[in-house]
């Protein structure tokens, strides 16, 4: 849990910050450090560290806002696109202990681009291995 988290401490009010939303179950705030213009970050009020924690309510919470904060955000911002990021754990790179959505805008007309590039080297699934690794998964579910 990570009542101690950064984010718990804005959702307690307790820290400032440019808050853009809030409901019952999550609030979307300005990141800090944006990687483009208009940078949010959709946080659930439930103090779950990553999203495996999370609860079936707070995250229908989230689902149930990030399309609303996203339109909003291209509407003010003018962007064309959007990344929906989320480091979730340690090696995933996730830096706030505390789920948290990154709604990243992105400009077709704007050469700087956002600070965040897409390099993935991607494999390619070996059918019998990902037939094996599909019904593992399944089955717990
Ligand atoms: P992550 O690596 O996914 O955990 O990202 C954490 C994000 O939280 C980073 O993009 C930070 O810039 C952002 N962040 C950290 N502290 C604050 C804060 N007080 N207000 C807004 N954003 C923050």
């Amino acid at each position: 849990m990570s009542e101690d988290s950064i984010f718990s401490k804005i959702i307690r009010g307790e820290i400032p910050a440019q808050k853009l939303y809030e409901d019952e179950g999550v609030i979307a705030i300005l990141d800090i450090n944006p990687l483009s213009e208009g940078h949010t970050l959709v946080i659930p009020k439930e103090p779950a560290s990553t999203m495996d924690e999370l609860s079936d309510d707070s995250a229908a919470a989230l689902g149930r806002a990030l399309p609303r904060i996203c339109r909003a955000i291209m509407m003010a911002t003018g962007a064309t696109s959007t990344n929906i990021l989320q480091n979730n754990g340690k090696s995933a790179g996730q830096e706030v202990d505390h789920v948290h959505v990154h709604v990243i805008p992105r400009f077709a007309d704007r050469s700087s681009g956002a600070g965040l590039s897409k390099t993935w080297t991607p494999g390619k699934l070996n059918a019998d291995e990902g037939a094996d690794l599909g019904r593992k998964i399944a089955r717990l579910l």
